[in-house]
């Protein structure tokens, strides 16, 4: 319990970047609207579990569910940086005519992570009755995670990585592909970070009436623009979900833009849609996967269930 509890302590937070801040809280945002119009009883046993840990980080106040989703970004370096290599997974995108065959994608990936959170998360808490037992740490630290992982999954340069002659070992999901700055954004990966640069200017936690208010009204919008029925592809298992990420990045994302320049108004605008309508599937996915872990009168065959979490 003492290391345990040393570990914990060795997460106090500072600011660093993510899809940048404000694309992990919109997904957060988007699934905790859902939730709380669908299956409120299932946001509040979320709330719960994030009591483990609350008292570690000074960035969840009001609103736990959305401030914690960059938390696992927080932590990289402050002890836990064991976690960083389960946001992505770098699936080989050869463009340019270059083969290597000899690479393998690293097994400890996002949907590896995201499938032993689900794991672990389904199964009931550890009984609460007793204070020696710091019940609900594992429970916090999972869920966190879970919720960060599932907004990075979405976030289609986290499923990629390009090779290519000036690139033989991979550019990292394009945190080689540098671009002229502009707001900031000096590579593609940060741009798509950054929701394409529609949200470069990430904001403080804990969230305020003002912060928290820009969030809703921006997951309404994105939810209005992306409804679930707009989806025909929401309960795919997460084995296949990096597929999507993938295919945005090797049909869009990489094409069009040139390193070491300023992308066209085109490609940004075009970009935000995409990267839009991934955050609102994100989302709903999250919610959907809370409901289907945790809500007693979800009717779901053991068969279907397996199949559309862990395939
Ligand atoms: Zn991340």
């Amino acid at each position: 319990m003492i290391k345990q509890s040393l570990l914990v302590l060795a997460c106090f937070l500072s600011v660093s970047q993510a899809w940048w801040r404000n694309g992990h809280l919109m997904t957060a945002r988007v699934a905790y609207d859902q939730l709380s119009k669908t299956h409120p009883h299932v946001l509040e046993k979320a709330n719960q579990m994030l009591k483990g840990l609350s008292d570690y980080t000074t960035f969840e106040r009001d609103y736990p569910f959305v401030e914690c989703a960059s938390w696992a970004d927080e932590i990289k370096n402050q002890g836990l940086d064991l976690q960083s290599h389960w946001h992505f997974v770098d699936d080989p995108f050869f463009d340019e005519g270059y083969q290597k065959p000899d690479w393998y994608p690293e097994a400890y990936n996002v949907t590896w992570a995201l499938k032993e959170f689900v794991k672990y998360l389904s199964k009931d808490p550890k009984p609460q009755n007793d204070p020696q037992i710091p019940v609900l740490f594992g429970e916090g630290f999972n869920l966190r995670l879970m919720i960060h992982y599932v907004g990075d999954i979405h976030q289609p340069l986290h499923s990629v990585s390009r090779f290519t002659q000036q690139f033989p070992d991979g550019d990292e999901g394009g945190n080689f592909f540098m671009l002229k700055e502009f707001d900031g954004i000096t590579e593609l990966h940060a741009l798509w970070d950054s929701v394409v640069s529609a949200f470069s200017n990430d904001h403080d936690l804990p969230l305020n009436s003002t912060t928290w208010q820009f969030f809703g009204d921006n997951s309404l919008r994105i939810q209005q623009e992306n409804p679930r029925e707009s989806f025909d592809n929401l309960d795919r298992p997460i084995d296949q979900w990096h597929l999507e990420g993938y295919q945005i990045a090797s049909d869009f994302a990489y094409k069009n833009i040139q390193q070491n320049e300023i992308p066209s108004q085109e490609y940004l605008q075009q970009g935000i849609k995409i990267a839009e309508r991934q955050i609102a599937k994100g989302g709903y996915r999250l919610a959907n996967l809370l409901v289907k872990m945790w809500d007693k009168n979800h009717t779901m065959t053991q068969q279907f269930e397996e199949k559309t979490f862990l395939q």
